[in-house]
């Protein structure tokens, strides 16, 4: 008889990542961790059933470890006002032990462990408590924090220890203590905020005495077995960081204190270099903890963009040498390790079941994390329940359970962006006979688009794996069939209308006399989706509406490289070995004036966390940013706008004339004006019924996005 248990059938696909690693008195059944995320469901009582069905999920789905939220060890050092602690606030001790209680038995019935991790914000907390090293204020937090007396450093080092303490009454299996991304402990160990002239600071060996006596105080506390994991900046991407060599010499100072297994950390949260977005390579930062690795006799955890089991695997056998590579400066040697675990976090939202698609050796079901963040961490940072884009049932997994449907019924879908596969696979693997109609000749509609640009290569593998799933599910996907919803509503049980939207055309004149096909000469103006489907641009372009395709639109138009190497993205960034270094970026020598109507700043409606990248990647390419611009005229010079004269750009890149009447009326002269002045609806003349569902952009064209689209799609199929 073989094994036909997937959670212990061998494989011969991912040997590094499958096979067990003893840590502390432990041993890991693989090495697949899921790194620490905040979900929102860790603060309040009512809401640990969640969070129990939320790990669970992913402990049955094959992770070898799971680390928690951060919960921080004084009530000061909270992140948030509400956040939970392990020493005061909302809960009292017995509570906080019943609560977790329920997690840490699901995630061990699920065969998993689970560390909780110990983290006190210091300067990035959110409300008037701070503290940290000094009395100082981080760029990105609304208050100033207040330096930390050395009597109240030696109280922090035995809060660490009860926090260890209440953690294994809880249940858990260890603790992560969390030492870099710009928290607290990181803010003692960085010269940039710790100005003290205590035993804490002063000399390195000072400032890194807060994180050694907190893990000593902590092995004190727990004893010999329990493993600790110390979350390590080891590459700080900051002005006035640690150096590698104080990193290193404080790795070994705290093997030396109790630590078991370090985990990579890269980059402060204020640090201007991305590190975790879609546009950051996959691994990108591999070679620093390949040199972390390289000199401790301890397993490093791997993190920061890996969302992909080969990548992984590579991460640990040393063959990332050669195929994700390093920045200009860095020595790697083919085939050495970059460490001997992998930390995912993002992914395991995407999909809870990971590690049973390794063991199964079915890569290809997986839904892979598209490092967007706008289910995740926006939410998070906007104080909602983290899930995801791609997989609305992570946080909710009691609340939208898939169960067979109860009747199996006939189902037409119209429309094959993500909306409409989305809902096919969900009604699908219920057991509906779901058949999708696509007018154009491909699957993917508006993502599909989102796709061609540069630094969203990740969109290319999502749409593949939902097409792929329906394949998988014997849903026939009917391209170039233009069909109508009434009439299938006469064939078909129930029929699902997500056909999506249109890219609006505004009113301006001269503008449907310049549209792409017409014979003037000068400008042409093209739809966002004709250029991204290929329409020829000019070297002068006016993008107007700077919303989220506006941006993106800009950054088609300057992105000199698709799918960057790490070597590319980190020169064009300022990566180098040292941390910082002079950006080289690389853009086209195109002139981009991007335009809108309302006169504040652009870029107010990117989501939260990914905003400021797309904010940074259009000013580095020299796009010219006009707001609060009325547009005149549309003529073969190009296009005629009006502007107050305090509105005008530093640079215009254009000759201003004097006001008149309080405006300045002008001319950019461009080749090519790009609508990105949002949506409207494509229904097809459907009627919503009882058997006609709209969903989608064909429902709200108003800010129409993926996950809103995704997120309708699943919850109606899941009540079909
Ligand atoms: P949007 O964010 O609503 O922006 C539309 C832009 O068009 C605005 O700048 C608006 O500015 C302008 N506009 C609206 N009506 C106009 C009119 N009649 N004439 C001229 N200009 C007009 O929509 P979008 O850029 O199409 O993006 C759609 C959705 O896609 C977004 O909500 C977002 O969720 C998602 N998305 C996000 C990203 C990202 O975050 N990176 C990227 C792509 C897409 P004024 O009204 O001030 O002129
Ligand atoms: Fe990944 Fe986006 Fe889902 Fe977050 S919302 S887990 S970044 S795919």
């Amino acid at each position: 008889m073989g094994n036909n248990d997937p959670m212990t059938a061998p494989t011969h696909n991912y040997p590094h990542l499958l096979s067990p690693l003893p840590l502390g008195g432990i041993t890991l059944r693989n090495r697949l961790v899921m790194g620490s995320m905040h979900t929102g469901l860790e603060d309040n009582l009512t809401d640990f059933a969640d969070l129990a069905a939320f790990y669970a999920a992913r402990a049955h789905g094959g992770v070898g470890l799971i680390i928690t939220g951060g919960f921080s060890p004084t009530w000061e050092g909270r992140l948030t006002p509400h956040n939970c602690t392990t020493a005061a606030g909302p809960m009292t001790p017995d509570e906080f032990i019943t609560a977790h209680q329920t997690v840490t038995r699901a995630v061990h019935d699920g065969g998993a462990y689970i560390f909780l991790q110990l983290l006190h914000a210091g300067r990035y907390a959110y409300h008037p408590d701070a503290v940290s090293a000094d009395n100082t204020q981080s760029p990105i937090s609304p208050y100033p924090a207040a330096a930390l007396s050395t009597q109240q450093v030696y109280e922090l080092i035995a809060a660490y220890a009860r926090g260890a303490r209440l953690a294994l009454d809880a249940g858990y299996d260890g603790v992560q203590v969390m030492g870099s991304e710009g928290y607290l402990i990181n803010q003692f160990l960085a010269p940039r905020t710790n100005h003290r002239t205590d035993e804490f600071g002063g000399s390195a060996a000072n400032r890194r005495r807060l994180p050694v006596e907190i893990v000593r105080a902590i092995r004190a506390e727990v004893g010999p077995d329990v493993p600790i994991d110390y979350r390590i900046s080891i590459l700080e991407l900051v002005e006035g960081g640690q150096t590698w060599e104080e990193i290193e010499a404080l790795a070994h100072e705290l093997v030396d204190a109790g630590v078991n297994v370090f985990t990579a950390g890269i980059g402060w949260h204020e640090a201007r270099i991305p590190t975790i977005v879609t546009s950051v390579p996959r691994a990108a930062f591999a070679w620093a903890a390949a040199r972390l690795q390289a000199v401790v006799p301890i397993p490093v955890v791997v993190s920061n963009r890996i969302n992909d089991l080969e990548v992984a695997e590579s991460l640990l056998d040393g063959r990332w040498v050669e195929t994700v590579g390093c920045p200009e400066g860095v020595q790697a040697t083919p085939g050495q390790p970059a460490g001997q675990l992998v930390s995912m976090a993002r992914p395991w939202l995407a999909d809870a079941s990971i590690g049973v698609h390794a063991m199964a050796g079915t890569p290809e079901k997986i839904v892979t994390c598209i490092g967007c963040n706008q289910a995740c961490l926006d939410h998070t940072f906007s104080g909602k329940r983290a899930s995801c884009l791609l997989n609305p049932i992570a946080g909710h997994e009691r609340e939208l359970p898939i169960t067979p449907a109860s009747a199996r019924k006939r189902i037409a879908v119209v429309g094959a962006g993500m909306a409409g596969m989305f809902f096919a696979q969900t009604a699908a693997s219920r057991g509906h006979e779901v058949e999708v109609f696509e007018a154009a000749d491909t699957p993917g509609g508006q993502f599909r688009l989102a796709a061609t640009i540069p630094g969203k290569e990740e969109f290319v593998g999502a749409l593949q794996g939902a097409v792929g799933r329906l394949k998988a599910l014997g849903v026939p996907v009917r391209c170039g069939q233009a069909v109508d919803p009434q009439q299938l509503a006469q064939e078909f049980d129930e029929v699902v209308v997500a056909s999506g939207v249109t890219p609006r055309v505004p009113g301006i004149p001269g503008l449907e006399e310049h549209r792409l096909g017409h014979t003037h000469e000068g400008t042409t103006v093209v739809t966002y989706q004709e250029l991204l489907s290929g329409a020829e641009v000019g070297d002068a372009v006016a993008v107007i509406g700077a919303g989220g395709i506006g941006f993106d639109v800009c950054e088609f138009l300057m992105e000199k490289h698709r799918a960057v190497s790490v070597q590319e993205w980190s020169a064009a960034w300022g990566v180098g070995p040292e941390g910082l270094v002079q950006p080289r970026p690389e853009f086209q020598g195109r002139r981009v004036h991007m335009l809108q109507r309302k006169p504040s700043k652009q870029g107010k409606s990117l989501g939260t966390t990914t905003g400021w990248v797309h904010r940074a990647v259009v000013a580095m390419a020299g796009v010219v940013q006009w707001s609060g611009v009325s547009y005149e005229e549309i003529t073969d010079e190009g296009l005629v706008i009006s502007v107050a004269p305090e509105a005008v750009p530093a640079r215009p890149g254009v000759e201003v004339p004097q006001p008149s009447e309080g405006v300045v009326r002008l001319t950019l002269p461009v080749d090519t004006v790009v609508l990105c002045s949002g949506q409207e609806s494509v229904r097809l003349g459907a009627q919503e019924s009882e058997s006609v569902h709209i969903i989608g952009g064909a429902d709200v064209a108003a800010e129409v996005d993926a996950k809103r689209a995704i997120d309708q799609a699943v919850r109606l199929a899941l009540v079909m």
